[in-house]
Protein backbone atom coordinates (compact mmCIF):
# COMPACT_ATOMS: atom_id res chain seq x y z
CA UNK A 1 0.00 0.00 0.00
CA UNK A 2 1.57 3.03 -1.16
CA UNK A 3 1.86 6.32 1.22
CA UNK A 4 0.07 9.22 0.11
CA UNK A 5 2.88 11.33 -0.95
CA UNK A 6 4.02 8.44 -2.80
CA UNK A 7 0.27 9.18 -4.45
CA UNK A 8 0.68 12.25 -4.90
CA UNK A 9 4.61 11.83 -6.51
CA UNK A 10 2.59 9.27 -9.08
CA UNK A 11 -0.23 11.85 -9.68
CA UNK A 12 2.24 14.66 -10.96
CA UNK A 13 4.17 12.42 -12.99
CA UNK A 14 1.20 10.75 -15.04
CA UNK A 15 0.01 14.54 -15.17
CA UNK A 16 3.46 15.70 -16.53
CA UNK A 17 3.46 12.56 -19.19
CA UNK A 18 -0.64 13.22 -20.35
CA UNK A 19 0.23 17.23 -20.58
CA UNK A 20 3.47 16.23 -22.83
CA UNK A 21 1.99 13.76 -24.59
CA UNK A 22 -0.84 16.34 -25.42
CA UNK A 23 1.58 19.01 -26.57
CA UNK A 24 3.80 17.21 -28.99
CA UNK A 25 1.38 14.49 -30.07
CA UNK A 26 -2.46 15.92 -30.79
CA UNK A 27 -4.13 18.60 -32.00
CA UNK A 28 -4.98 20.00 -28.99
CA UNK A 29 -1.38 21.02 -28.62
CA UNK A 30 -1.19 22.47 -31.86
CA UNK A 31 -0.76 26.32 -30.66
CA UNK A 32 1.06 26.13 -27.70
CA UNK A 33 3.41 23.91 -29.66
CA UNK A 34 3.62 26.40 -32.13
CA UNK A 35 4.23 29.04 -29.36
CA UNK A 36 7.55 26.93 -28.08
CA UNK A 37 8.93 26.95 -31.06
CA UNK A 38 8.60 30.59 -31.89
CA UNK A 39 10.24 30.70 -28.63
CA UNK A 40 13.07 29.05 -29.64
CA UNK A 41 11.84 25.92 -27.80
CA UNK A 42 13.16 23.28 -29.87
CA UNK A 43 11.78 19.42 -29.42
CA UNK A 44 14.94 18.26 -27.55
CA UNK A 45 14.09 20.77 -25.03
CA UNK A 46 10.64 20.02 -24.83
CA UNK A 47 11.28 16.36 -24.31
CA UNK A 48 14.15 16.89 -22.02
CA UNK A 49 11.97 19.15 -19.84
CA UNK A 50 8.98 17.30 -19.77
CA UNK A 51 6.91 20.84 -21.42
CA UNK A 52 3.45 19.95 -21.18
CA UNK A 53 0.01 21.58 -22.56
CA UNK A 54 -2.91 21.20 -20.42
CA UNK A 55 -6.39 21.52 -22.82
CA UNK A 56 -9.36 23.16 -21.02
CA UNK A 57 -11.63 19.76 -20.46
CA UNK A 58 -10.80 17.91 -17.59
CA UNK A 59 -8.96 14.85 -19.69
CA UNK A 60 -6.48 14.25 -16.31
CA UNK A 61 -10.11 13.53 -14.21
CA UNK A 62 -10.07 10.85 -16.24
CA UNK A 63 -6.92 9.18 -16.63
CA UNK A 64 -6.12 9.98 -13.14
CA UNK A 65 -8.95 7.81 -11.90
CA UNK A 66 -7.03 4.70 -10.42
CA UNK A 67 -8.31 1.54 -8.84
CA UNK A 68 -8.57 2.28 -5.25
CA UNK A 69 -11.66 3.09 -4.25
CA UNK A 70 -13.58 6.20 -5.76
CA UNK A 71 -13.63 8.31 -2.32
CA UNK A 72 -10.46 8.34 -1.38
CA UNK A 73 -9.50 8.81 -5.44
CA UNK A 74 -11.37 11.54 -4.95
CA UNK A 75 -9.62 13.07 -1.82
CA UNK A 76 -6.64 12.86 -3.38
CA UNK A 77 -7.71 14.47 -6.47
CA UNK A 78 -9.15 16.73 -4.45
CA UNK A 79 -5.77 17.65 -2.87
CA UNK A 80 -3.38 17.01 -5.41
CA UNK A 81 -3.51 20.79 -6.15
CA UNK A 82 -3.52 20.05 -9.81
CA UNK A 83 -7.24 21.04 -9.96
CA UNK A 84 -9.65 23.83 -8.61
CA UNK A 85 -12.91 22.53 -7.14
CA UNK A 86 -16.19 23.77 -8.06
CA UNK A 87 -19.22 24.84 -5.49
CA UNK A 88 -20.76 21.86 -6.66
CA UNK A 89 -18.14 19.63 -5.92
CA UNK A 90 -16.92 19.21 -9.70
CA UNK A 91 -12.92 19.52 -10.33
CA UNK A 92 -11.51 20.99 -13.04
CA UNK A 93 -8.65 21.82 -14.29
CA UNK A 94 -6.15 24.01 -12.37
CA UNK A 95 -4.06 24.61 -15.34
CA UNK A 96 -6.73 24.81 -18.12
CA UNK A 97 -4.98 26.58 -21.38
CA UNK A 98 -1.80 26.85 -20.32
CA UNK A 99 1.47 25.51 -20.94
CA UNK A 100 2.90 23.18 -17.85
CA UNK A 101 6.59 23.52 -17.15
CA UNK A 102 6.82 20.29 -14.54
CA UNK A 103 9.10 21.70 -11.63
CA UNK A 104 11.36 19.14 -10.18
CA UNK A 105 12.54 18.78 -6.79
CA UNK A 106 16.60 18.05 -5.95
CA UNK A 107 15.83 14.30 -6.98
CA UNK A 108 14.61 15.12 -10.26
CA UNK A 109 11.09 14.41 -8.84
CA UNK A 110 8.18 16.41 -10.54
CA UNK A 111 6.43 17.93 -7.65
CA UNK A 112 4.52 20.82 -8.83
CA UNK A 113 3.71 22.45 -12.35
CA UNK A 114 4.19 25.54 -13.22
CA UNK A 115 1.66 27.00 -16.16
CA UNK A 116 1.77 30.02 -18.87
CA UNK A 117 -0.80 31.78 -20.67
CA UNK A 118 -0.77 31.43 -24.58
CA UNK A 119 -0.88 35.34 -25.09
CA UNK A 120 -0.90 37.62 -21.68
CA UNK A 121 -4.18 39.47 -20.88
CA UNK A 122 -5.09 41.50 -18.08
CA UNK A 123 -6.42 40.25 -14.94
CA UNK A 124 -4.99 36.81 -15.87
CA UNK A 125 -1.80 36.01 -14.18
CA UNK A 126 0.73 35.18 -16.98
CA UNK A 127 2.02 32.37 -14.76
CA UNK A 128 0.13 29.86 -12.34
CA UNK A 129 1.85 27.82 -9.55
CA UNK A 130 0.61 24.64 -8.31
CA UNK A 131 -0.58 25.14 -4.13
CA UNK A 132 2.15 23.93 -2.17
CA UNK A 133 1.54 20.64 -1.27
CA UNK A 134 3.30 17.63 1.02
CA UNK A 135 5.53 17.40 -1.84
CA UNK A 136 5.99 21.25 -3.11
CA UNK A 137 7.27 23.57 -0.55
CA UNK A 138 8.30 26.39 -2.95
CA UNK A 139 10.79 28.14 -0.46
CA UNK A 140 12.97 25.26 -0.67
CA UNK A 141 12.77 24.45 -5.19
CA UNK A 142 15.04 25.78 -7.16
CA UNK A 143 13.63 25.42 -10.80
CA UNK A 144 16.37 22.94 -12.80
CA UNK A 145 18.65 22.04 -9.49
CA UNK A 146 18.22 18.79 -10.20
CA UNK A 147 20.02 18.47 -13.93
CA UNK A 148 22.36 21.94 -12.61
CA UNK A 149 23.98 19.96 -10.12
CA UNK A 150 26.43 18.49 -11.79
CA UNK A 151 27.01 20.94 -13.90
CA UNK A 152 27.76 23.70 -10.82
CA UNK A 153 30.12 21.41 -9.63
CA UNK A 154 32.09 20.78 -12.68
CA UNK A 155 32.20 24.34 -13.30
CA UNK A 156 32.35 25.41 -10.00
CA UNK A 157 29.72 28.25 -9.59
CA UNK A 158 26.26 28.83 -10.19
CA UNK A 159 24.05 31.60 -12.30
CA UNK A 160 20.89 32.33 -10.79
CA UNK A 161 18.32 33.70 -12.98
CA UNK A 162 14.94 35.56 -12.44
CA UNK A 163 12.46 33.03 -14.25
CA UNK A 164 12.34 29.65 -15.59
CA UNK A 165 12.60 30.81 -19.45
CA UNK A 166 15.99 32.28 -18.43
CA UNK A 167 17.09 29.17 -17.41
CA UNK A 168 15.34 27.51 -20.36
CA UNK A 169 17.18 29.79 -22.69
CA UNK A 170 20.76 29.50 -21.30
CA UNK A 171 20.58 26.07 -21.29
CA UNK A 172 19.84 25.94 -24.79
CA UNK A 173 22.85 27.86 -25.30
CA UNK A 174 24.88 25.46 -23.64
CA UNK A 175 24.71 26.86 -20.57
CA UNK A 176 23.72 24.34 -18.08
CA UNK A 177 24.81 25.32 -14.85
CA UNK A 178 21.73 27.60 -14.07
CA UNK A 179 18.75 27.84 -11.61
CA UNK A 180 15.82 30.09 -10.39
CA UNK A 181 13.79 30.68 -7.90
CA UNK A 182 10.10 29.98 -8.71
CA UNK A 183 8.79 33.41 -9.04
CA UNK A 184 9.44 34.72 -5.56
CA UNK A 185 12.19 36.44 -4.13
CA UNK A 186 15.43 33.61 -3.13
CA UNK A 187 14.74 32.53 0.09
CA UNK A 188 17.62 31.27 3.25
CA UNK A 189 16.48 27.35 2.64
CA UNK A 190 17.69 28.07 -1.61
CA UNK A 191 20.95 29.54 -0.63
CA UNK A 192 21.55 26.39 1.81
CA UNK A 193 21.03 24.35 -0.91
CA UNK A 194 23.61 25.70 -3.41
CA UNK A 195 26.05 26.88 -0.49
CA UNK A 196 26.29 22.65 -0.07
CA UNK A 197 27.51 22.28 -3.78
CA UNK A 198 29.58 25.77 -4.61
CA UNK A 199 30.46 29.12 -2.72
CA UNK A 200 30.58 30.92 -6.04
CA UNK A 201 27.09 32.56 -7.45
CA UNK A 202 26.36 34.96 -10.00
CA UNK A 203 23.16 36.64 -10.24
CA UNK A 204 21.75 37.52 -13.73
CA UNK A 205 18.47 39.03 -12.73
CA UNK A 206 16.31 41.04 -15.73
CA UNK A 207 18.07 43.98 -16.23
CA UNK A 208 14.97 45.98 -15.91
CA UNK A 209 13.90 47.67 -11.97
CA UNK A 210 12.49 45.17 -10.46
CA UNK A 211 15.27 42.44 -11.28
CA UNK A 212 18.09 44.91 -10.58
CA UNK A 213 16.03 45.36 -6.67
CA UNK A 214 15.76 42.28 -6.58
CA UNK A 215 19.63 41.64 -7.28
CA UNK A 216 20.04 43.96 -4.41
CA UNK A 217 18.24 41.77 -2.17
CA UNK A 218 19.74 38.62 -2.72
CA UNK A 219 23.18 40.04 -2.58
CA UNK A 220 22.17 41.15 0.87
CA UNK A 221 20.62 37.80 1.68
CA UNK A 222 24.21 35.95 0.44
CA UNK A 223 26.26 38.17 2.23
CA UNK A 224 24.02 37.72 5.24
CA UNK A 225 24.19 33.63 5.24
CA UNK A 226 27.93 33.41 4.56
CA UNK A 227 30.60 33.45 2.59
CA UNK A 228 30.10 33.31 -1.24
CA UNK A 229 32.64 34.98 -3.94
CA UNK A 230 29.34 36.73 -6.09
CA UNK A 231 29.43 38.82 -8.76
CA UNK A 232 26.32 40.26 -11.19
CA UNK A 233 25.51 40.02 -14.73
CA UNK A 234 23.27 43.36 -15.61
CA UNK A 235 21.86 42.67 -19.15
CA UNK A 236 21.69 45.81 -21.52
CA UNK A 237 17.90 47.61 -22.68
CA UNK A 238 16.16 45.71 -19.25
CA UNK A 239 16.63 42.34 -21.52
CA UNK A 240 15.69 39.42 -19.89
CA UNK A 241 18.38 36.83 -20.61
CA UNK A 242 15.57 35.00 -23.03
CA UNK A 243 15.06 38.27 -24.61
CA UNK A 244 18.70 38.92 -24.88
CA UNK A 245 19.32 35.67 -26.65
CA UNK A 246 16.22 36.85 -29.40
CA UNK A 247 17.88 40.07 -29.44
CA UNK A 248 21.63 38.92 -29.84
CA UNK A 249 21.92 35.43 -30.22
CA UNK A 250 23.05 32.80 -27.91
CA UNK A 251 26.64 33.25 -28.52
CA UNK A 252 26.60 36.76 -27.27
CA UNK A 253 24.34 35.85 -24.30
CA UNK A 254 27.64 32.97 -23.45
CA UNK A 255 30.48 35.99 -23.91
CA UNK A 256 28.32 37.80 -21.94
CA UNK A 257 27.98 35.40 -18.96
CA UNK A 258 31.47 34.79 -18.86
CA UNK A 259 32.62 38.03 -19.39
CA UNK A 260 30.79 40.67 -17.84
CA UNK A 261 30.81 39.67 -14.23
CA UNK A 262 30.33 42.60 -11.86
CA UNK A 263 31.62 43.15 -8.02
CA UNK A 264 28.73 43.60 -5.53
CA UNK A 265 30.44 47.00 -4.85
CA UNK A 266 30.61 47.54 -8.73
CA UNK A 267 27.33 46.63 -8.81
CA UNK A 268 26.12 48.91 -6.12
CA UNK A 269 27.87 51.73 -7.20
CA UNK A 270 25.76 51.87 -10.83
CA UNK A 271 22.85 50.99 -8.27
CA UNK A 272 22.89 54.18 -5.97
CA UNK A 273 23.93 56.23 -8.79
CA UNK A 274 20.11 55.68 -10.40
CA UNK A 275 18.26 58.33 -10.11
CA UNK A 276 20.74 60.88 -8.80
CA UNK A 277 21.91 63.77 -10.31
CA UNK A 278 25.61 63.63 -8.82
CA UNK A 279 26.09 67.46 -9.29
CA UNK A 280 24.66 68.22 -6.81
CA UNK A 281 25.74 68.12 -3.34
CA UNK A 282 23.29 66.44 -1.24
CA UNK A 283 22.87 63.83 -3.50
CA UNK A 284 26.42 63.39 -3.71
CA UNK A 285 26.75 62.98 0.38
CA UNK A 286 23.65 60.48 0.14
CA UNK A 287 25.58 58.52 -2.53
CA UNK A 288 28.90 58.39 -0.56
CA UNK A 289 27.38 57.27 3.01
CA UNK A 290 25.43 54.51 0.75
CA UNK A 291 28.95 53.01 -0.74
CA UNK A 292 30.28 53.13 2.63
CA UNK A 293 27.32 51.21 4.10
CA UNK A 294 27.85 48.90 1.67
CA UNK A 295 31.57 49.06 2.27
CA UNK A 296 31.58 47.87 5.82
CA UNK A 297 30.89 44.38 4.83
CA UNK A 298 33.88 44.37 2.84
CA UNK A 299 36.38 42.06 4.74
CA UNK A 300 39.49 42.44 1.95
CA UNK A 301 41.43 45.91 3.12
CA UNK A 302 42.59 45.74 -0.57
CA UNK A 303 39.63 45.59 -2.39
CA UNK A 304 38.27 48.76 0.31
CA UNK A 305 40.71 50.98 -0.11
CA UNK A 306 40.06 50.93 -4.40
CA UNK A 307 36.60 51.86 -3.56
CA UNK A 308 37.83 54.70 -1.09
CA UNK A 309 40.22 56.15 -3.48
CA UNK A 310 37.54 55.87 -6.34
CA UNK A 311 34.78 57.99 -4.06
CA UNK A 312 37.97 60.31 -3.22
CA UNK A 313 39.22 60.93 -6.91
CA UNK A 314 35.49 61.20 -8.00
CA UNK A 315 34.08 63.60 -5.23
CA UNK A 316 37.47 65.42 -4.47
CA UNK A 317 36.66 64.55 -0.58
CA UNK A 318 39.58 63.74 1.91
CA UNK A 319 40.46 60.00 1.50
CA UNK A 320 40.99 60.51 5.70
CA UNK A 321 37.13 61.73 6.10
CA UNK A 322 35.55 58.85 3.88
CA UNK A 323 38.14 56.07 6.24
CA UNK A 324 37.04 58.15 9.40
CA UNK A 325 33.12 57.98 8.02
CA UNK A 326 33.22 54.16 7.37
CA UNK A 327 34.78 53.21 11.42
CA UNK A 328 31.62 55.00 11.95
CA UNK A 329 29.38 52.74 9.93
CA UNK A 330 31.61 50.12 10.98
CA UNK A 331 30.77 51.08 14.52
CA UNK A 332 27.02 51.03 14.27
CA UNK A 333 26.51 47.75 12.10
CA UNK A 334 28.94 45.86 14.55
CA UNK A 335 26.85 43.37 16.87
CA UNK A 336 26.51 43.93 19.97
CA UNK A 337 28.21 41.35 22.54
P1 LIG B 1 8.13 35.15 -20.01
O1 LIG B 1 9.41 35.32 -20.75
O2 LIG B 1 7.43 33.88 -20.34
O3 LIG B 1 7.23 36.32 -20.11
P2 LIG B 1 9.56 35.75 -17.59
O4 LIG B 1 10.35 34.72 -16.83
O5 LIG B 1 10.31 36.74 -18.39
O6 LIG B 1 8.50 34.96 -18.45
P3 LIG B 1 8.88 37.71 -15.64
O7 LIG B 1 7.70 38.59 -15.77
O8 LIG B 1 10.22 38.29 -15.84
O9 LIG B 1 8.60 36.48 -16.57
O10 LIG B 1 8.82 37.04 -14.19
C1 LIG B 1 9.86 36.24 -13.67
C2 LIG B 1 9.28 35.02 -12.94
O11 LIG B 1 8.28 35.44 -12.04
C3 LIG B 1 8.59 34.02 -13.86
O12 LIG B 1 9.46 33.02 -14.31
C4 LIG B 1 7.54 33.42 -12.97
O13 LIG B 1 8.07 32.36 -12.20
C5 LIG B 1 7.19 34.55 -12.05
N1 LIG B 1 5.97 35.24 -12.47
C6 LIG B 1 5.84 36.20 -13.40
N2 LIG B 1 4.58 36.62 -13.52
C7 LIG B 1 3.87 35.91 -12.62
C8 LIG B 1 2.51 35.87 -12.24
N3 LIG B 1 1.61 36.66 -12.81
N4 LIG B 1 2.16 35.00 -11.25
C9 LIG B 1 3.07 34.20 -10.67
N5 LIG B 1 4.37 34.18 -11.00
C10 LIG B 1 4.77 35.01 -11.95
MN1 LIG C 1 11.07 40.32 -14.55
MN1 LIG D 1 11.72 38.14 -17.41
MN1 LIG E 1 11.08 36.62 -20.39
Amino acid sequence: NQSKVGKLRDLYSKAAELYHHILINTKLGEQAFDYLQKRGLTLDLINEFEIGFAPEKSLLEAVLKGNDTDENNYQLLRKSGLFVEWQDGSLHERFSDRIVFPIRDANGQIVAFSGRVLSVKPDVPKYLNSPETEIFNKRTILFNFDKAKAEIRLKKHVILFEGFMDVLAAYRAGIKNGVASMGTSLTNEQIYQLQRITSEIYICYDGDEPGQHATKRALELFESLGKFTMGVITLPDKLDPDEFIGKYGAQELVQVLQKQRESPLDFYMRFYEQGKNLTNENAQLTYVSEILNELVSVSDPIERDIYLNRLSQRFGIDKLNLEAQLKTEQHKQAPLV
